[in-house]
């Protein structure tokens, strides 16, 4: 597999369409475990990230993804839009001088994405925060030679319905200790909405 320009840019855009179309139900799943803002959050960074790249010619992925990080990190406020912007800029710092994503980098990429929200929010894998998603994912790309599309989908879908099940223990979800129980993780499912977007970007390639 191989993403260039164009493929990362595809990855950003259905990301921001699945973003648009599903904020409300990003702002209602926030509202019952949170203070209801993460589809307004989402929709607007990534909207903004979108008007930006959509309108600059990029000869390499890493200045797409530095792009994305300082959009996200500059125009989102609450705790999605400092951690989605770190994952974006670890992103763009591991594939600096390259023409291309291959599955090594991407798995580089996304390990140290996943480095930086750890160390920024300190949450722990199973805390009902975005950590529950992106941990499988990068644990699938270590563990697989070849990536397939579907199998990334799957792999972020059951991670992200499995934060229902789990008590919040980091952010405002956390304040509610029991009674989050039941409600999935909001940024788990934005997280979600990113990796399916890439694994149709990748299945388009297969
Ligand atoms: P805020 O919580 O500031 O209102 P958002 O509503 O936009 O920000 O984002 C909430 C999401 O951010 C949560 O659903 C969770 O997935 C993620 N999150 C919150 N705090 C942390 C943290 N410390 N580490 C990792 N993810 C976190
Ligand atoms: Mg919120």
């Amino acid at each position: 597999m191989k993403l260039d320009v164009q493929q990362v840019l595809n990855w950003l855009e259905k990301t921001n369409e699945k973003i648009q179309m599903n904020k409300e139900y990003l702002t209602s799943l926030d509202r019952a475990i949170g203070d209801g803002d993460h589809g307004i959050n989402m929709s607007r960074g990534f909207q903004e990230a979108i008007d930006k790249t959509t309108t600059t010619t990029y000869i390499s992925v890493s200045d797409v993804l530095k792009d994305v990080a300082m959009t996200l990190i500059s125009k989102v406020g609450g705790a999605s839009g400092p951690l989605y912007g770190t994952a974006f800029l670890k992103m763009s710092m591991v594939v600096k001088n390259r023409e291309l994503i291959d599955k090594k980098t991407l798995e580089n990429a996304l390990e140290s994405a996943l480095e930086g929200i750890l160390q920024r929010g300190k949450a722990q894998l199973n805390d009902k925060t975005l950590v529950d998603v992106w941990t499988p994912v990068v644990d699938l790309l270590k563990a697989k030679e070849v990536i397939k599309g579907s199998e990334l989908e799957e792999v972020a879908k059951n991670a992200m319905e499995s934060t229902k099940e789990r008590m919040a223990k980091k952010g405002r979800a956390a304040y509610l200790k029991e009674r989050s129980i039941g409600h999935l993780d909001p940024g788990s499912v934005s997280s979600y909405y990113l990796f399916a977007s890439l694994a149709e970007v990748l299945s388009e390639e297969e």
